[in-house]
């Protein structure tokens, strides 16, 4: 995915974060909508479980805006007992889930959010 420039992403024009947006491609796998956002399985799944929280209702620039990433922590992953982000990416080993692997952790997470 080629991006266009910061000049015309901070208004929004080309933003791969606004919708409408695919629900799955390179970099994310839709779980769920929510009421104001939506639930994507991010493709790195380096550690097992990691989410993105898109909010849906409009583009935003300031970082208090911009999406949440949610990392589970499990003892099998690389990181265990340490906090993920004190190493650079290149350091972590990269783990690249396909459509099925991401579909198998999206039921589940589908399963949890209907039951809250
Ligand atoms: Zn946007």
């Amino acid at each position: 995915m080629t991006l266009p420039s910061w000049i015309d992403l901070r208004p929004g024009h080309g933003c791969p974060l606004c919708a409408p947006r695919p629900a799955v491609d390179e970099h994310r796998y839709f779980v769920s909508k929510l009421s104001v956002s939506t639930l994507y399985l991010t493709r790195d799944q380096s550690c097992r479980g990691t989410c993105a929280v898109v909010y849906d209702s409009a583009h935003v620039t300031r970082p208090r805006e911009l999406s949440e990433v949610v990392i589970p922590r499990y003892r099998s992953d690389p990181r265990w007992g340490h906090p993920v982000w004190t190493t650079s990416r290149d350091e972590l080993p990269k783990t690249l889930a396909d459509d099925a692997g991401c579909e198998r952790l999206a039921l589940a997470l589908r399963e949890h959010i209907e039951s809250v």
